[in-house]
């Protein structure tokens, strides 16, 4: 496991997964991903995965917009299939407030460039034989639409990220962040493998000995210089259990 990286995602969903993406493919390669079980075993495992692109913020629409485009090209350059079926998708009216509330949709999505198309009831019975139109005002399509599969996206990922550099634990927990002077120090319950604390020379004999209580050997734990000094841990030992770890961090602060 790194000691250190530039970032630390915690949880391997499909949103924690494509954010180590996107930093990799933005150039930060020294990221690393920590997932407690397996890559999509929370709720990423139980989606649907529709891609509704009908949405009334012009933002969270780019958002839409922009996935959509992405998982197209995903597959190729993973060579991971992500399962994306464009089937479209149709939104019923069946009063005049719902179709005011397509219309003035329809200006959102055409700003942000997503095709809608309006449909009558006929049409819709063309589309989908089995609707039943009756009092139906009209719809909305968006022909670009779809489903995709959620873990296979997420594994497509992960492999896009891993192919640039970055690195993802898995079957490892977080149970504990704090900050140090240079960031933020991440613990796992597979141990931290390097904490560098600045502190006095008597809260560093206090730490010390409290890691000694904790099972870390003294060994591996190096007071450096007088005064301001760096107590450099550098160890291989299991990690204390969580309970015992909130004592090992109370004299520092
Ligand atoms: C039944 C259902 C249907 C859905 N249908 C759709 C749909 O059709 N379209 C759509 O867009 N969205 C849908 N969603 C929503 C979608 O599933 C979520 O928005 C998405 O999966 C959230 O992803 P996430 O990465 O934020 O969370 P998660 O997938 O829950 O990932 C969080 C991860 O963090 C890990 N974790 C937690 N604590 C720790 C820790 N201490 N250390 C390390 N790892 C940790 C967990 O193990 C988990 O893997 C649906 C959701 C459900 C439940």
């Amino acid at each position: 496991m790194k000691s250190k990286t530039k970032v630390v995602v915690i949880g391997g969903g499909v949103v924690g997964v494509s954010t180590l993406y996107h930093l990799a493919k933005k150039g930060w390669s020294d990221v690393a991903l920590v997932e407690r079980k397996e890559l999509t075993s929370g709720s990423t495992w139980h989606a649907a995965g529709l891609l509704p692109l009908f949405n009334m913020s012009y933002s969270v629409g780019q958002l839409h917009k922009y996935a959509v485009n992405f998982y197209k090209t995903l597959e190729e350059e993973t060579g991971q299939n992500v399962g994306f079926s464009v089937v479209s998708n149709i939104r019923l009216a069946s009063n005049k407030d719902r179709m005011d509330e397509y219309h003035q949709y329809a200006g959102v999505a055409q700003t942000i460039g997503v095709e809608v198309k309006f449909l009558s009831p006929e049409q819709v019975k063309e589309i989908w034989p089995l609707c039943n139109t009756e009092g139906l005002i009209g719809a909305i399509q968006h022909p670009e639409d779809g489903y995709i599969q959620p873990a296979d996206l997420t594994q497509a990922l992960a492999t896009g990220a891993r192919n640039r550099g970055a690195e993802i634990y898995r079957n490892t927990s977080v149970i504990g962040i704090k900050q140090s002077s240079n960031g933020w120090v991440v613990e796992t319950d597979k141990g931290t493998k390097e904490y560098n604390y600045k502190l006095s020379i008597e809260r560093a004999n206090v730490v010390k000995n409290l890691l000694i209580d904790l099972g870390i050997k003294e060994d591996n734990i190096k007071i450096l210089g007088k005064g301001e000094i760096d107590l450099n841990i550098k160890t291989n030992d299991e990690v204390p259990h969580p309970a015992n770890r909130r004592a090992e961090i109370s004299p520092i602060n």
